[in-house]
């Protein structure tokens, strides 16, 4: 079986928001061919996609030919919109979750659903999150930071408490990459500024406590955990001689929260994907694949299989590890 946690998805045709709300900065749909579609921040074009994002069928079609059984969809991070009014977040988070949720009720052993909330307003963020958990959606996906303010901030705590309470797991992807405009060639957001996004938030996280407070949320972070790993060396050692910088919010080290939160195995490195599994434990990472999108695995578990792993270790990364950060019962998706 194999589960893959990190998949994306939008509705085949969006609402113009920005005519609705009267501002710009909204993504909006341009159907070229049946298909084909150019997704544009208003006039501007921001990425070419193909059915496979939108249609739930031809997404089961890949799905069998490439052997995933399940997919968690979520949306894509451009559609967070944590900038714009909360109440028109609301909106656009409301219309996304009702999507996925659709997606995932007609095809309830095929698609685990994540919803987006708008962090930007804890207020609101719980209220749909709570509307997120009804429509039966796994856990929500949330950005790196919000609108540049790191995941630490006691602002986000009820939004964390909330989740607690509610057992919804959460997807931390990067999105609004820091440096983004003073390296905008050669893709470097995507290459350089991601990776450095989940690093900022995993560590946000971990010097701010998040995981002390809330002991029992259920975190997974994009592309291997992005840059913390390679880096954690460094980050212990600024622990250890700097303390009054680094230990001002919660006193333990980095490295004792190595286990307690997972991450995908999209990192394209056999040899980097056995040093994280190694690191955070075989119980903690789960087959992602940021499909349909060409930076992701377009085998999935190739890199998973190329490891050679035991078929216990392996059933871990493909799939159980998976339904523990989810919360989710293998019997629910096995189909005949
Ligand atoms: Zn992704």
């Amino acid at each position: 079986m194999k589960i893959d946690i990190h998949t994306h998805i939008i509705p085949e045709n969006l609402p113009r928001w920005s005519e609705k709300f009267g501002y710009g900065g909204f993504i909006h749909l341009e159907h070229h061919k049946p298909c084909c579609a150019r997704m544009m921040k208003d006039d501007e074009f921001f990425r070419e996609i193909q059915s496979n994002c939108w249609d739930p069928a031809t997404r089961i079609e890949e799905c069998n030919h490439s052997h995933v059984d399940v997919q968690v969809i979520s949306t894509i991070p451009v559609m967070f919109n944590y900038w714009a009014r909360p109440d028109d977040c609301l909106d656009i988070s409301r219309f996304l979750n009702d999507h996925i949720a659709e997606v995932v009720e007609r095809y309830p052993k095929k698609f685990i659903g994540l919803g987006t909330i708008p962090m930007q307003s804890a207020e609101l963020a719980i209220r749909e999150m709570e509307r997120c958990k009804k429509l039966g959606l796994a856990g929500i996906q949330i950005g790196t930071n919000i609108n540049d303010i790191n995941l630490n901030e006691p602002r986000f705590f009820p939004i964390y408490q909330a989740a607690e309470a509610l057992g919804m797991a959460i997807f931390v992807h990067p999105w609004n990459m820091m440096g983004a405009k003073q390296m905008s060639k050669y893709w470097l957001p995507w290459l350089v500024g991601m990776p450095a996004e989940t690093n900022r938030a995993i560590c946000s996280i971990i010097f701010g406590g998040v995981f002390e407070r809330f002991p029992k949320l259920r975190f997974a972070f994009a592309h291997g955990g992005g840059s913390f790993p390679a880096n954690l060396g460094r980050i212990e050692r600024g622990f250890d001689v700097r303390p009054d910088l680094t230990a001002i919010d919660n006193a333990i080290s980095p490295r004792k929260y190595l286990g307690h939160f997972y991450v995908d195995s999209l990192m394209h490195d056999e040899l980097f994907l056995k040093y994280v599994i190694d690191l955070l434990g075989e119980d903690k990472v789960c087959l992602g694949t940021d499909y349909p999108f060409p930076l992701g695995e377009s085998v999935p578990g190739e890199e998973i299989d190329r490891l050679k792993l035991s078929k216990k270790s392996k059933d871990k990364l493909l799939y159980q590890n998976a339904l523990n950060w989810l919360n989710l019962d293998k019997k629910n998706f096995l189909v005949k």
